[in-house]
């Protein structure tokens, strides 16, 4: 039988940094084949924590033992609430995914009882919540709609927001971290709002594809801050009349990642992303900060040359709006490097294919000419991998050795 044992470890400083962390066994029969550490880093004013809580270990987890076709064996504590929720979150992925993923037992030492999820007190107006914020476009909106009270009964008092290192950006990048975290901290004050750091290796532990794990990797950072508030907000990608599935975060599944102490609420999916260009942009002082670059060329601020940098200039454009002043500020660049997009997901190619579906009154500028030859680019490269590229190896295989 192959397992994957998960052994929550004591807290320990690292560097300045408190650490929590769990030692990832792979052990096949009676035979251990590895062991990582699979830590995250937290300030040391972080709130407290139990180091017998193995939620966080478990729900980063989940998708690498579904894609070893591993039990999990889980020596810590484990809500019976998430437990039932990680079951249906792992259906969707053998159902949507079943070349990669396979259904694996979760065997725990300790279950709380089932209190279900946390609900929102009536009493206040603005129930309390925690959020992920990188400082992209997603993120900002999320904090400005929720501080604006523009999500209705939704509407949430974000306490604290938590900022990432070991995704976009490499957990060993101080300079780029640093520079990434004073402008969203700069941010996020101008609305009262606090943020913490958090530091993980998890993406060098969970060699799953990025785009179909940032949802539980999110949803275990945020574990470490849920003494601040019983709900953590995670700002949507895709929106609901343009779904990608299977994919790692969506309204779909991520409520499936709540616990009985912490639910996760995929918010604003009724928003396209040119949406929220529009709305954020009634908000300057955030709207002329975001960080939405992947590049680490430029800590703290975008490359204003790569496909999303780009994308969120045409977000912004498609309405006639001034591009952000993180975004070089004017629409020319946009105009001279459209062509130099080249489109490597469907989530990508669904964000272009929106953005060609608005149409303003007037003549259309150069970059809105080019995105239907982008998207017809990424077509044939697609026909060409998938039935083409085969074929010709074929071809080459059979071929008479000379
Ligand atoms: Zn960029």
């Amino acid at each position: 039988m192959k397992v994957l044992e998960l052994h929550p470890e004591p807290a320990c400083t690292v560097d300045g940094w408190t650490r929590r962390a769990c030692e990832v066994r792979r052990v096949d029969g009676n035979t251990p084949q590895s062991s990582h550490s699979l830590w995250f880093d937290v300030p040391p004013e972080a709130p407290a924590w139990d180091d017998a809580d193995a939620e966080p270990y478990l729900i980063a987890c989940l998708m690498l033992a579904m894609h070893e076709g591993r039990s999990l064996r889980v020596r810590g504590r484990v809500s019976r609430t998430l437990l039932e929720n990680l079951e249906e979150y792992a259906a969707f992925w053998v159902t949507t995914a079943p070349a990669r993923y396979q259904r694996v037992t979760v065997e725990v030492d300790e279950v709380s009882p089932h209190t279900g999820a946390p609900a929102p007190s009536a009493e206040l107006a603005r129930p309390a919540a925690i959020a992920a914020f990188s400082g992209g476009l997603d993120a900002s909106f999320l904090v400005w709609r929720h501080h604006t009270g523009m999500a209705g009964l939704r509407s949430r008092q974000i306490r604290a927001a938590v900022m990432i290192a070991g995704f976009d950006i490499p957990c060993d990048s101080r300079v780029h971290f640093d520079a990434s975290f004073a402008v969203a901290h700069g941010t996020l004050q101008s609305l009262g709002l606090v943020l913490y750091p958090l530091r993980t290796n998890l993406r060098q532990v969970i060699k799953v594809p990025w785009e179909q794990v940032h949802g539980t990797s999110l949803a275990a950072c945020l574990q470490f801050y849920k003494a601040i508030a019983p709900t953590a907000l995670l700002g949507s990608c895709e929106p609901y009349n343009h779904l990608v599935t299977p994919w790692g975060s969506s309204p779909v599944i991520d409520h499936l990642l709540s616990s009985a102490s912490l639910r996760i609420v995929h918010d604003g999916a009724e928003y396209s992303r040119s949406d929220k260009a529009r709305l954020l942009a009634t908000w300057p002082f955030g709207a002329n900060r975001i960080r939405v670059c992947w590049s680490d060329t430029h800590p703290g601020t975008n490359c204003q040359a790569c496909e999303k940098c780009l994308r969120t200039m045409a977000n912004f454009a498609v309405h006639g709006l001034p591009i952000p002043a993180s975004l070089g500020g004017n629409v020319e660049r946009l105009n001279r490097l459209i062509g130099t997009v080249r489109l490597r997901s469907t989530a990508q190619a669904a964000e272009w294919r929106a953005l060609r579906l608005i149409r303003q009154p007037g003549a259309r500028d150069r970059w809105q000419r080019w995105i239907t030859p982008i998207l017809w680019r990424c077509q044939l490269r697609a026909v060409f991998h998938a039935r083409l590229r085969p074929w010709l190896r074929q071809l080459a295989g059979r071929a008479p050795a000379r």
